[in-house]
């Protein structure tokens, strides 16, 4: 146990924040972690309770009370080799995880719960690069693993292939590897350096990269014939639209296609004058409350958008725990973003001018603007306010509003994965909501073809994503093996 007393006698300590009005000026990210004493302290918070929920909790298992403890009596590198266990990528979700973990914590019932991510955060962080070292890979195979899509799911399930002495090829359609990790997801949120270290791990552990590939129905057919078991991981990325009057008018865009951007600008790509969607002193409006939409609040922000308006169909959250949310579900309450609160800091230094509103339970009807479809531009968006009726949204009057604006993102969600990629070549089975079917270990209805990630769940978290992808590797390496046993047999 870590400090028996720990809770009584150490505060939860909050991750620290670079100045809001300095990290808006440049794309570092905004968290300044507590000195090593400090989290060391904050692991010693941890009770080691008798059924502990946070480690079922997390989707990885991440045996959380045991690395709390190690690291609460100084041993730092067995805390990061039991983190290491089960969290192929402690480094990102000790940044982006949204920490299920510590909304179970049993000290949340009384008190404040564990800092759980941030001692993962911290573990990842250690001096000398311990994370990053290639660890030790079995005896090779002779088996070959093709994984189409490079995104946590891919990856997690090519490396814990080739730690087994496969030998796997990542082919991605992007120029640079990563999916949402490298273009969805800000660097104000993850480095993309953190990425660059852990596949060059991997290349050193033996996978063998093919970015700018993707797959289809020219390639898909040879894939198949040439490796003995291929892994679908190629994401959710089909966005969902607004069908809506107005939806062709320049200046609304899909917000992927703006964060995409975004992210190969500040990773030094140079942009097409024609195809810059840039947020600089335009009013903007981000449809969607979710992570992607705060990720365009944050982005705009940081290009000087001269307004940005959130808007999100469903009602506002309440502050705190609802009667029938109780604990160790996840608590659904009101979240800010790092992003909101640099839409406050900014609030606060120019009164007269609020950069940042957010509003709830609106529905948009219509775009207007002037000119001719893509030629034109979008100047504002009309909408109703709405009432939940038996869980769906339905407008409370016929009364509606507009809105001004340049720009609108389009963050609402999306609806599963691409069908021109292997999903059509190999003609996977779907399910209702569009994503890919597959059994406990990840096989698909074509034998061979396995699948994993968003492109089987429907769009969720990176934590799922490594869960999944380690999942899959499991189910593939077991059907290597069997295959190999069954073919020995035979011979
Ligand atoms: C803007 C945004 C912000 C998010 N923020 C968070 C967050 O803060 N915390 C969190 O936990 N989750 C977050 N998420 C969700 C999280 O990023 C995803 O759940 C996770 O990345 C899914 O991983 P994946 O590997 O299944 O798919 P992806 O990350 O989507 O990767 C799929 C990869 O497959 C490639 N691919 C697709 N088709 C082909 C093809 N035909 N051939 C070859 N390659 C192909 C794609 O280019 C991509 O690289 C966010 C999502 C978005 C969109
Ligand atoms: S991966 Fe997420 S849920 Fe798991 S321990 Fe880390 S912060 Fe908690």
């Amino acid at each position: 146990m870590g400090n028996p007393r720990g809770f009584l006698e150490t505060k939860r300590l909050k991750e620290g924040e670079r100045d809001a009005l300095q990290r808006l000026a440049d794309a570092r990210e905004f968290v300044v972690e507590p000195p090593p004493q400090a989290v060391r302290e904050q692991a010693g918070r941890c009770m080691d309770c008798g059924i502990p929920f946070c480690h079922s909790a997390c989707p990885l298992g991440n045996l959380i009370p045991e690395w709390n403890d190690l690291l609460h009596h100084g041993q730092e590198d067995r805390a990061v080799a039991r983190l290491l266990d089960t969290n192929n990528f402690p480094e990102v979700t000790g940044r982006i995880c949204p920490a299920p973990c510590e909304a179970s914590c049993v000290l949340n019932i009384e008190e404040t719960p564990v800092a759980i991510k941030l001692v993962e955060r911290s573990l990842s962080n250690l001096p000398g690069d311990e994370i990053f070292a290639p660890r030790p890979v079995l005896p090779a195979t002779g088996r070959t693993v093709a994984v189409i899509g490079s995104g946590p799911a891919g990856m997690a399930a090519a490396q814990q292939l080739a730690r087994l002495g496969h030998a796997v090829t990542l082919f991605e359609k992007d120029d640079r590897l990563g999916g949402l990790l490298r273009y969805g997801i800000p660097d104000f949120k993850l480095e993309k350096e953190l990425l660059d270290k852990r596949f060059e791990q991997m290349r050193l552990e033996g996978v063998t990269f093919r970015p700018g590939v993707g797959v289809d129905h020219t390639n898909a057919e040879e894939i198949a014939r040439t490796f003995d078991a291929v892994i679908v991981a190629v994401g959710a990325r089909i966005p969902r639209d607004a069908d809506l009057p107005g939806r062709g008018f320049g200046g609304v865009h899909f917000a992927m296609d703006f964060l995409t951007q975004h992210n190969k600008r500040v990773a030094g790509d140079r942009i097409p004058e024609a195809e810059v969607i840039s947020a600089a002193g335009k009013r903007v409006i981000v449809l969607g409350g979710g992570d992607t939409g705060s990720d365009c609040v944050g982005t705009s922000l940081r290009q000087g958008a001269r307004e940005v308006i959130q808007l999100e169909l469903m009602p506002k959250p309440p502050l705190q725990r609802a009667p029938h949310n109780p604990w160790p579900e996840w608590p659904l309450v009101l979240r800010t973003s790092s992003s909101h609160s640099e839409g406050e800091t900014l609030r606060q230094e120019e009164e007269d001018k609020p950069r940042l509103g957010r509003d709830w339970a609106v529905s948009t009807v219509r775009f207007h603007g002037e000119g001719e479809g893509a030629d034109g531009r979008v100047t504002s968006l009309e909408a109703v306010r709405v009432k939940l009726e038996g869980g769906r949204p339905v407008p409370l009057g016929e009364e509606s509003f507009h809105l001004p604006c340049d720009l609108v993102f389009l963050a609402m969600g999306f609806t599963g994965p691409e069908h021109d990629g292997p999903v059509g070549a190999y003609g996977l089975a779907k399910d209702a909501r569009g994503n890919i079917v597959t059994d406990a270990a990840g096989c698909t209805s074509v034998e061979k073809i396995f699948a994993t990630g968003d492109a089987s769940r429907g769009q969720s978290l990176v934590v799922w994503a490594i869960a999944d992808g380690r999942r899959v590797a499991a189910g593939v390496d077991r059907y290597l093996r069997e295959g190999a046993a069954a073919q020995a047999k035979a011979g």
